[in-house]
């Protein structure tokens, strides 16, 4: 099997779908594994680092040419996979909701599109899932992000000159990406509260040592959800969920918004008005920027400033820690492979569940349930 790791073309895109870790662990597999010259510059990984692992590096139409498998962090367009073998495999984030153009583009050039965010959230593909882990780091950078632009710290210091007060934290949509911005805001020394329509976060974040803010009047979503997943909430408990949030508001220094709906926009949880009503200096993080955005008036990659509160947000945040979030999308896909390395076939061979699940296309037609249905 031959294996082509491209250099990442999407505008901010520092991460790498490969790192000299897993081309090792890929040959040991019996792979070949050529990787395209400059694909780990942005994770500070030399084309000699590659080179020392095994690889052959060089330029695209030579990686790419008879590759059995090219790996992306995001998909590239289907007009860079030519020269490789017919029913090529393409594994990477592909974004098939928004990107459905490009799906169809993979279709028609007889590609077979693997998007790993569609790996089904069970047990036994924890360790497969690119969603879980650039959702970790991402909730940990937009606490430090948010702690950079603020104007006061974070923890209760007692100092000669006198006392400052904790900063408040306020964490809404309590996934992977929330349970590690609690876990970040606490280790800097926050008071933080945290919101979910999933009941079953409360205990979580009771666990992480922060507040449970919940609305009470109107059933949320009971346990986990289904798949464990939120669905767009009814209008009454969006109304009730909009008066909590602006009446915890107020008194928060810090928030972090991380709610998604998979297939949809995210949903709004903070308006302007809501805003207004916060105290100058306060810094709200919007993870769901490139979604949609959870608040009003976020734009990605800028600084917004609105009745004196800082509105940020980033385009691609697991991109602003590209070496270890490289590191983990490149296990993700690891192990992903190597779970179905067939030795007699020597490549990998997926069973129904996942490959149903992740596989978009294949002999010419876009296949997947989700994008079909
Ligand atoms: P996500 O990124 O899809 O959404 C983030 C959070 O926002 C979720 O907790 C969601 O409930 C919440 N949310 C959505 N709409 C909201 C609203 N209107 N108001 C407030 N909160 C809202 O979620 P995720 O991080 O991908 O995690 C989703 C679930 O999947 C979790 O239960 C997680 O534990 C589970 N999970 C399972 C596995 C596995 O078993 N392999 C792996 C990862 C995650």
């Amino acid at each position: 099997t031959r294996i082509a790791v491209l250099k990442e073309r999407a505008a901010g895109e520092t991460r790498v779908s490969a790192t000299p870790e897993t081309v090792k662990k890929f040959i040991a597999l019996g792979a070949v594994v050529a990787v395209e010259q400059g694909a780990g510059d942005g994770a500070s990984i030399s084309d000699e680092a590659y080179r020392e692992a095994g690889a052959a590096v060089g330029p695209l139409e030579t990686v790419v040419k008879d590759a059995d498998i090219v790996f992306g962090v995001q998909g590239p367009d289907a007009a860079l996979l030519a020269g490789a073998k017919p029913g090529v495999w393409l594994t990477a984030a592909l974004d098939p909701f928004v990107k459905r153009e490009r799906v169809d583009a993979y279709a028609a050039a007889g590609v077979e599109a693997l998007s790993l965010e569609f790996m089904p959230r069970i047990t036994r593909a924890q360790s497969m899932d690119i969603l879980s882990s650039q959702s970790n780091l991402a909730g940990y950078k937009a606490v430090l992000a948010a702690a950079d632009a603020f104007g006061r710290a974070f923890p209760m210091m007692m100092t000669a000159a006198g006392t400052i007060t904790a900063a408040r934290a306020f964490i809404m949509g309590v996934g992977v990406a929330g349970l590690q911005a609690i876990a970040t805001a606490r280790r800097l020394g926050a008071q933080v509260s945290a919101t979910d329509v999933r009941s079953a976060t409360r205990e979580q974040i009771q666990s992480l040592g922060a507040k449970p803010i919940f609305v009470e009047s109107v059933a949320g979503i009971e346990g986990e959800g289904a798949g464990g997943y939120a669905t767009e909430m009814s209008e009454e408990y969006q109304k009730a969920q909009a008066e909590l949030v602006s009446s915890h508001i107020a008194k928060q220094d810090i928030v972090i918004t991380t709610a998604l709906i998979p297939g949809r926009a995210a949903p709004r949880l903070i308006t302007d008005a809501q805003i207004a009503t916060m105290r100058p200096g306060s810094v709200i993080f919007d993870l769901a920027v490139a979604q949609g955005g959870n608040v009003e008036g976020s734009v990605a990659d800028q600084v917004v400033v609105k009745h004196g509160v800082k509105i940020i947000g980033y385009s691609n945040t697991p991109a602003h820690l590209a070496s270890d979030a490289s590191a983990l999308f490149a296990r993700n896909l690891y192990n992903f492979l190597s779970a179905f390395w067939d030795k007699e076939a020597g490549k990998p061979v997926l069973d129904e569940e996942i490959g149903n699940a992740v596989r978009l296309t294949q002999g010419g037609k876009v296949v997947n349930e989700r994008l079909l249905g």
